[in-house]
């Protein structure tokens, strides 16, 4: 493809050559993606032209600026950002936290995260990237149906258009998708069949990096699922088990040199313990730690209104901690509080332990937390 062959001329060349030799100044403004790599995107556009105008355009030949180069490298399913600084995880991040969805009764509509949720599953399984449109729209219509608000009807072709449209889908064969509203979509979709899937360089750091993973899955279920059980919804899209290592010499696994009876048992994970605890980096909300086992970092997910008979909390994000098993201890007891504005209190001493520690895309629902202060 003519984009690729520019960027390997680029990477033979090297950055300053490449320039000099066509003609162009250092980009400022818009950066084409590659491979985790930036080039600078008139640049490229410019000696891409080569396979379609027989030689390459100089900088001076042809105008438009940036922001068109960046639309059409943009089409032609590649990641352009604005500004040299910003990294393609940030990017990425940007557009998962500012989709474009549809509104009913103050509801914001499920298609779209339903569809990505679908997708950053299969990454993280690292399954195909580009699905047949028969499979895919069987498998999301059965999501919308299961997950998405009452009386959603269950047409994927209109996610799957708008999110291609916005730049993080991909229907590489297929000709000129129509808009995603309408009565178009359908017919289109019936009529070409297309393979497709996330963009190469969104199922990369899916597939790539679990944090940037938790982090969107968190914001999607947190923002879009209020009252949907989190967990079941992870496991359902296949974001449940994904690095279930094998706990090794944990579960009655016999240890030379040490009584089976003082091992702790080691708490089995589901996905959303998992997926908070991979958002943290397996820190201690409370206190800071970061546990260390041989393989791994250890922490635990703690539930803040218990799940079950009689306190039925319920599996969201907003009604978990991650925490380090003494605080998760301390906390299960009411040993510890955390109060509305987030002050974690001893109740032994009375004293203030400081603040819970959090980060963006986990926000804590404080009706948990009263609940919690309730039963202690
Ligand atoms: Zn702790």
């Amino acid at each position: 493809m003519m984009v690729l062959a520019a960027i390997d001329e680029y990477d033979r060349l090297g950055r300053d050559a490449f320039l000099e030799r066509y003609g162009y100044r250092e980009a400022r403004d818009y950066f084409v993606i590659h491979d985790g790599r930036r080039y600078d995107s008139k640049a490229i556009a410019g000696v891409a032209h080569r396979e379609v105008g027989g030689r390459p355009l100089r900088a001076s030949e042809f105008s438009g600026g940036a922001a068109t180069v960046g639309k059409v490298l943009t089409h032609l399913g590649f990641l352009v950002i604005p500004q040299q600084d910003v990294s393609p995880a940030k990017a990425f991040l940007g557009k998962i936290m500012s989709l474009d969805t549809a509104v009913s009764n103050g509801r914001p509509k499920r298609h779209q995260p339903l569809t990505l949720l679908w997708a950053f599953g299969r990454a993280a399984q690292q399954a195909e990237r580009l699905v047949p449109w028969d499979v895919t729209r069987a498998e999301i219509s059965a999501l919308i149906t299961e997950f998405g608000l009452n009386g959603d009807r269950p047409n994927p072709e209109y996610p799957v258009l708008k999110l291609t449209h916005f730049g993080l889908w991909a229907l590489p064969d297929a000709p000129e998708p129509p808009r995603s509203s309408g009565s178009a979509p359908l017919g289109w979709m019936r009529q070409n069949q297309p393979i497709s899937g996330l963009r190469d360089w969104v199922y990369d750091l899916i597939t790539e990096d679990e944090a940037v993973r938790s982090q969107a899955s968190a914001y999607l279920l947190s923002t879009y699922f209020p009252d949907v059980d989190h967990n079941k919804l992870l496991t359902r899209v296949g974001l449940g088990d994904v690095d279930d290592e094998p706990l090794a010499q944990s579960d009655g696994v016999r240890t030379p040199g040490r009584r089976k009876a003082t091992i702790r048992k080691i708490i089995r994970d589901d996905a959303l313990s998992q997926l908070i605890k991979t958002l943290h980096d397996h820190t201690c909300q409370i206190c800071g730690t970061r546990l260390l086992l041989p393989h791994r970092p250890y922490a635990e997910g703690a539930h803040i209104r218990p799940l079950g008979n009689p306190h039925d909390g319920p599996d969201v994000a907003g009604n978990i901690l991650c925490l380090c098993p003494n605080d998760h201890v301390l906390f299960d007891q009411g040993a510890i509080t955390i109060q509305d504005d987030l002050t974690v209190i001893n109740q032994l001493t009375g004293e203030s332990r400081g603040l819970l520690r959090t980060i963006p895309g986990h926000d804590i629902d404080p009706r948990y937390l009263a609940y919690h202060r309730e039963i202690r």
